[in-house]
């Protein structure tokens, strides 16, 4: 049976519409200038849930003042059509006044966990992506939310934050989906010159070559850090701003690695930042 997918703009319109929904509802956040990575969180959505909500939001409380807020890319009408392809029933897409009414002075921060990593690098990041993902889930109402684990801090600190404010919503990780050559799919990657691109997968082979050195045996945190370090070094466009080993829950950095861990990295290809994570299980 062919439905209509729904594209609601006003928080008005988004109530309306989420009053028709039945069952269990999936919701898929995003910034837009969907990929493949996006539309696998939209489809597993689609396999679990009754209904299915997708956002599109660029959320200026989550970018520093020298990041990339104003050129981050767009393309509602190709982002739509993809949603639609997936089967989502319902997409929103807030302006900036309905998520940031004027006079707006309510956070929500979760502290800990957001300090290291991209914490660390992107002083306020997580401060915005807490606040809009509450007003997000406060709006859409879902029993499920599913999030990438392109973004493993996100993740946890989502995870954390459900928790801790008794959010009735169950988080679902789903798979870093990749290009062929291994580079992690990202709205970002479009930054990138034909040469930044190729230099890029530069990330996911220094994650390899650490998790081949642990499958080998390796378990010294440190002697993990310094293979991808030096595999990162070995790429003149590359610029390494950090790389983790860390405790797959608490971000804590390791010296040894015993239990579930992260590895990740943060890396600037030119003006480009991308980042990468594989976990230890
Ligand atoms: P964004 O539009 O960058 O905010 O991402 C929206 C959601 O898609 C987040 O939960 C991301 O973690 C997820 N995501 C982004 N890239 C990927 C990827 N390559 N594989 C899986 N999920 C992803």
């Amino acid at each position: 049976m062919d439905r209509q997918m729904i594209i609601a703009a006003s928080l008005e319109e988004l109530g309306a519409a989420r009053l028709l929904l039945d069952g269990i509802v999936g919701f898929v956040p995003t910034m837009g200038y969907l990929h493949e990575g996006h539309i696998s969180l939209a489809r597993r959505a689609r396999e679990e849930c009754q209904s299915v909500v997708a956002s599109i939001f660029v959320n200026p409380t989550q970018f520093g003042p020298a990041e990339d807020l104003s050129k981050y890319p767009r393309d509602l009408k190709r982002d739509l059509s993809l949603l639609e392809s997936a089967g989502v029933d319902l997409v929103w897409t807030p302006d900036n006044e309905t998520m940031y009414p004027p006079g707006f002075s309510t956070w929500v921060e979760v502290e800990g966990l957001t300090k290291p990593l991209e914490g660390a690098s992107r002083p306020g990041h997580f401060r915005g992506v807490t606040t809009v993902v509450t007003k997000l889930f406060n709006a859409v109402q879902p029993q499920r939310a599913y999030f990438g684990q392109k973004d493993a801090q996100q993740a946890a600190v989502i995870r954390k934050m459900t928790r801790d404010l008794n959010f009735p919503i169950e988080i679902v990780v789903c798979p870093t989906v990749r290009e062929a050559d291994g580079l992690a799919m990202s709205s970002r990657n479009s930054y990138l010159s034909p040469e930044e691109r190729k230099a890029a997968t530069i990330l996911f082979r220094a994650l390899t070559a650490a998790k081949s050195a642990y499958e080998r045996g390796e378990r010294d945190a440190e002697e993990l850090r310094k293979i991808m370090k030096e595999t990162l070094a070995s790429e003149p466009r590359a610029q390494m701003q950090y790389v983790s080993c860390a405790d797959y829950d608490t971000l804590d950095e390791l010296e040894t690695v015993t239990g579930k861990s992260l590895l990740s990295m943060a890396v600037f290809l030119g003006k480009t930042r991308l980042i990468d994570n594989f976990v230890l299980e």
